[in-house]
C-alpha cells in the first residue's frame, strides 16, 4: 500500500460500534443512559465523549465502571462506541459494505416480560448479520422482594437478594435462556459461557440501579477483544467510509449529514461521495462539526470545526449539494482512487441497501 511505501502501515485498532436493540419499553434507552451516566459521574470529566449520534466510552472507562472485572490491560481496543439511537430499526438501516454498522450488540429482554415480538425480530437481524450480542435480563430490580443495589456487578447484587429472590430471578431467567434456544440461540448465564462463539451470555441487570451494568460493559470488551479484533485494524490515515445517520440543516452551514464513520479518516478539505435518492453527490467537506466538549458548550455554538476525524466516531459534514443525502446511505471520501471507482462503490452499496429493504418487506 501507499502507506507501506511511505515507511509503515498507519494500522490501529478502532473503537466497535455498539447497538442497542429490543422490544419497545425493555428498557434500551435507559441502558444507554445509565452508561452514559455512570460513565459521566464515575470517570473523570471528559472521559467520555459526544459525538454526534453516539457516545464513546474509553477502555479506562469501562474498567473503571467495571471494577474488578476488566483489567484494562487484558485489552487493546481503546474502548466501546454506543449507538444513540436504540431500536432495530435504526439497527437494520444503518450498514456498512452490506453488513450492519454496529459490530456488536446488546439485546435487552425485560426479564418479567420475556420475548416480545420486536424480541423476535431483533434476534433475525442479529442472526442474518451475524453480529455478536450479549443479552442483558434488565429490570430485575422488579423482582418481588429485590433489595436494589447500585452500580454493582451482578455477584454482588445476588450475593444482597433474599433466596426467595433469587429464587424467582433465576425461574425468569431460565426462562429466558428457554426462549432463546427456542429460537436457535444456545444461551446461558454469562458466567458459565466458556466459548461465546457458540453461546450467548445472558447478563441479569436493572437499568435503573445500574446493577449488572459492569458485567454488560466487561461482556462486550471481551466478545470485542475475542471476535472483533481481526475486523477493527484498519489503516486510520486511510480514506473515511460511513454511514448516513440523519440529513439536516445546520445553522450557518446548509444542508449537513450525521455520519458514523467507521473507517479510516474524513478530512476538512476532503471530496466525498454520498449516497443520495437519485444519482451519489459529489462535494468538497465544508466543514466538519463535533459537540463541543460539556464545559464549553456556554460559547455561541454547541459545535466546533475540527481539521480531521478517524474512526469509529459520529460527525457531522457540512457540504454544498447534500440535499438530497439519504439516512441509511454510505459516506466515503476520495483520496488515492479514482472518484468514479468511489462513485461505482457507492452505487453498489446503495444497490445493495435496496435489494435488503424490499426482502424486509
Ligand atoms: P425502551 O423503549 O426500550 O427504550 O425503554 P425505556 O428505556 O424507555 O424504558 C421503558 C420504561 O421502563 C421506563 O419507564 C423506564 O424508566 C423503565 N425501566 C427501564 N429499565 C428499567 C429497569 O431496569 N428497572 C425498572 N424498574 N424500570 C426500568
Amino acid at each position: 500500500t501507499n502507506a507501506d511505501a511511505a515507511g509503515g502501515t498507519a494500522e490501529s485498532l478502532r473503537t466497535p460500534i455498539v447497538a442497542v436493540l429490543g422490544h419497545v419499553d425493555h428498557g434500551k434507552t435507559t441502558l444507554l443512559d445509565k452508561i452514559r451516566g455512570s460513565a459521566v459521574t464515575d470517570g473523570e470529566a471528559g472521559a467520555i465523549t459526544q459525538h454526534i449520534g453516539a457516545t464513546a466510552v474509553p477502555l479506562e472507562t469501562v474498567s473503571e465502571l467495571a471494577g474488578s472485572l476488566v483489567d484494562p490491560d487484558d485489552f487493546d481496543l481503546p474502548g466501546l462506541l454506543f449507538i444513540d439511537t436504540p431500536g432495530h430499526h435504526s439497527f437494520s438501516t444503518l450498514r456498512s459494505r452490506g453488513g450492519a454498522l454496529a459490530d456488536i450488540a446488546i439485546l435487552v429482554v425485560d426479564v418479567n416480560d420475556g420475548f416480545q415480538p420486536q424480541t423476535i425480530e431483533a434476534l433475525d437481524i442479529l442472526r442474518r448479520t451475524e453480529t455478536p450480542f450479549v443479552v442483558a435480563a434488565n429490570k430485575i430490580d422488579t423482582v418481588p422482594g429485590w433489595n436494589p443495589q447500585s452500580d454493582v456487578p451482578i455477584q454482588e447484587s445476588y450475593d444482597a437478594q433474599s433466596d426467595r429472590a433469587r429464587a424467582t430471578l433465576d425461574e425468569n431467567l431460565y426462562e429466558l435462556i428457554g426462549e432463546l434456544s427456542d429460537h436457535d440461540f444456545s444461551a446461558d448465564m454469562y458466567w458459565r459461557v466458556q466459548n461465546f462463539a457458540n453461546n450467548v451470555g445472558v447478563v441479569p441487570t436493572s437499568a435503573e440501579t445500574g446493577e449488572g451494568v459492569p458485567d454488560v460493559l466487561t461482556v462486550l470488551m471481551g466478545l470485542s477483544q475475542r471476535y472483533l479484533k481481526d475486523a477493527m485494524a484498519i489503516d486510520v490515515d486511510g480514506p473515511g467510509a460511513g454511514t448516513v445517520l440523519e440529513v439536516k440543516d445546520q445553522k450557518g452551514f446548509g444542508t449537513a449529514i450525521d455520519v458514523v464513520l467507521y473507517d479510516g479518516t474524513v478530512r476538512s478539505d476532503d471530496t466525498i461521495v454520498v449516497g443520495a435518492s437519485g444519482d451519489p453527490i459529489v462535494t468538497d467537506v465544508r466543514a466538519l462539526l463535533q459537540p463541543r466538549p460539556l464545559a464549553e458548550i456556554r460559547t455561541e455554538s454547541r459545535f466546533e470545526q475540527v481539521d480531521a476525524v478517524s474512526a469509529a466516531a459520529g460527525l457531522k459534514i457540512a457540504a454544498p449539494e447534500l440535499d438530497s443525502a439519504m439516512a441509511g446511505a454510505p459516506v466515503r471520501v476520495v483520496r488515492d482512487q479514482p472518484r468514479e471507482e468511489v462513485v461505482a462503490a457507492v452505487e453498489e452499496e446503495l444497490a445493495a441497501i435496496g435489494v435488503t429493504t424490499q426482502e424486509e418487506g
